[in-house]
């Protein structure tokens, strides 16, 4: 077992050195490479004068630089933090402020997004900085800013290129004392949930929090150094960064990043081309690739496994992905932010039904349970809380003692999560407690009638949530988006429902909307939606 991520790194190097490590569109790195990458930008941030502790923003697409930036971090003991590559001036302002990041590590720009234009509107102190000096009113914190690729050096910021020339001997001498003093329960990552429930929640991770999740996950895809690993899911989220990378390193395989944000063609090609073995993407990414796949095929003979996660993988289009993608060892996991990240996971092996209706079972050296309202463990078959206890739960919420300690009780992380097990350990994700709706005291799960809904042929999209009824305590609301060129109606569906449903759970309230509020993790998000809902109902 490894227990910080510079011992993962190293032990890589001296294992499988001259083999492929980062392949890029535009270039590949050994494992050899990417040591002494790391280890020169490692000693460009000590030059800055970061230490140990330090936090270092990321905001950037999935790019080599990050990859560099993920290592350099850890080698020096600084703690990375993973900026939302969707946020926008005021949520880059939150989340720089709320950790306290000393530098910020970015790519001048992101699609139609100019990252380096919002650093300069909230920082105007940069254009007559001082490199490695700034002193900006809205990011007190910031010192050091640090821009990717081709950018001049001057008005304030540092680029990647000169960053990694900086360091020198006396630098280089300290990276293996810094090594020395690492320890495994160090924080080495802050990363902000996905913001579904609520404002996103920074959660610390330590080195052994990640480095062996990754190991766990790519373990049960029998993941080696002959492996090539197609990773299209972002970098700056855990399934990138944690599965992903340090999974791969954890068994010598080599990472192919298609491009720096999921695009189905590109990534099919960059299967073929680079005869990948194994692919990591959320459902909706695989449905995407699917549908390219019937008007472009591919040779994909090289393929076998791979992770598919975050949602629910409707039954077909896992048959799909078994056959068409010839990935007939592709894995579901479950997992959370918090728990760094994963805590079940099919095996390769699983029957095709257990790798769509459930998430598999249960993670070596971990604890879980299903508890009711009151904290009691409750039978198999019976839904409850999942709660996971164990090496993988967070440090904790970043400065933040409240919320933590209402999420960790007694080492159980609760996870807010409803879920079922069956006698064989294989569990079901069923919801989240907080959308559970309480009518007139009986206990209704959205889940039961989003599903019900769906079976509606003119219905697309459905989401099921409470709002506040003086009578009943709560009422049940729908939303609704309708198929294309559908006609939707309230009344229609509320007809559809009767006599099909339990008369308490057909929706009172119901709303055909073009679109729902949704998290950049493509998750909807309840909150909102209930929010709007009560305005519009005062
Ligand atoms: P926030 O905590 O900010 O409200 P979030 O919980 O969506 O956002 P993440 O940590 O990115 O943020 O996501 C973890 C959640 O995603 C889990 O708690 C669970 O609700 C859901 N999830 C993850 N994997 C699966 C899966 N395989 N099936 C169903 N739901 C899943
Ligand atoms: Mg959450």
């Amino acid at each position: 077992a490894f227990a910080t991520i510079p011992q993962l790194l190293q032990d890589a190097v001296a294992r499988y050195g001259p083999r492929d490590a980062l392949v890029f569109p535009d270039r590949t790195l050994s494992y050899y490479d990417l040591d002494r990458a790391v280890d020169a930008l490692a000693s460009g941030l000590l030059a800055l004068g970061l230490e140990k502790g330090d936090r270092v923003g990321i905001w950037s697409p999935n790019r080599l630089e990050w990859v560099l930036t993920q290592f350099a971090t850890a080698r020096i003991g600084a703690i990375l933090v993973n900026i939302n590559p969707a946020y926008r001036l005021s949520e880059l302002e939150y989340a720089l402020n709320k950790v306290g990041c000393k530098a910020l590590v970015l790519a001048p720009a992101f699609k139609s997004s100019d990252y380096l234009g919002m650093v300069r509107t909230l920082a105007p102190e940069l254009a007559t900085a001082e490199c490695g000096k700034l002193h900006a009113a809205r990011l007190p914190h910031l010192r050091h800013v640090i821009v990717m690729g081709d950018v001049p050096d001057g008005q304030g910021i540092w680029s990647f290129d000169t960053l990694s020339e900086l360091g020198g001997p006396a630098q280089q001498l300290r990276l293996p004392q810094i090594g020395a003093t690492l320890q495994p329960d160090d924080a080495i990552n802050i990363q902000f949930t996905s913001g579904t429930t609520g404002q996103p929640k920074g959660a610390t991770l330590s080195h052994y929090n990640v480095v062996n999740n990754a190991r766990f996950v790519t373990d049960r895809i029998k993941l080696t150094e002959n492996d090539r690993l197609a990773i299209p899911v972002p970098l700056y989220h855990c399934f990138g960064m944690v599965m992903g990378v340090l999974g791969a390193v954890s068994k010598g395989a080599a990472m192919v990043f298609p491009g720096e944000g999921f695009d189905a063609a590109q990534t099919l090609d960059a299967l073929n081309k680079e005869r990948c073995t194994a692919l990591y993407g959320v459902p909706t990414m695989f449905v995407a690739m699917l549908q390219d796949l019937e008007t472009t095929p591919r040779d994909l003979s090289a393929m076998r496994t791979g992770v598919m996660a975050g949602a629910p993988c409707p039954v077909d289009v896992m048959k799909a992905v078994n056959s068409v993608m010839n990935m007939d060892e592709v894995t579901i996991c479950y997992g959370m932010t918090e728990t760094a990240p994963v805590s079940f996971q099919s095996f390769v092996d699983d029957p095709v039904t257990q790798r769509c209706e459930t998430v598999g079972r249960v993670h070596p050296h971990l604890e879980v349970k299903i508890v009711d309202g009151n904290g009691q463990i409750v039978p198999a078959g019976t839904q409850g809380e999942l709660c996971t206890r164990g090496y993988s739960v967070m440090k904790g919420y970043w400065d933040d003692p409240g919320r933590s300690a209402e999420a960790i009780r007694d080492g159980w992380m609760h996870t807010g999560d409803l879920a079922v097990f069956d006698k064989d350990g294989f569990c079901t994700i069923t919801g989240r407690v907080k959308d559970m709706i309480i009518r007139g005291g009986e206990n209704i799960y959205p889940r039961e009638i989003e599903e019900f809904l769906y079976s509606h042929p003119q219905v697309r999209e459905a989401q099921v949530f409470g709002v506040p009824d003086d009578r009943l305590g709560e009422e049940v609301c729908a939303w609704v988006v309708a198929a294309d060129g559908a006609e939707l109606t309230p009344d229609a569906l509320r007809q559809f429902c009767r006599g099909q449903i339990a008369h308490f759970k057909v929706p009172r309230h119901i709303r055909v909307v073009d679109e729902l509020p949704m998290t950049i993790t493509g998750k909807p998000q309840k909150f909102v939606m209930r929010d709007q809902m009560v305005e519009m109902l005062r």
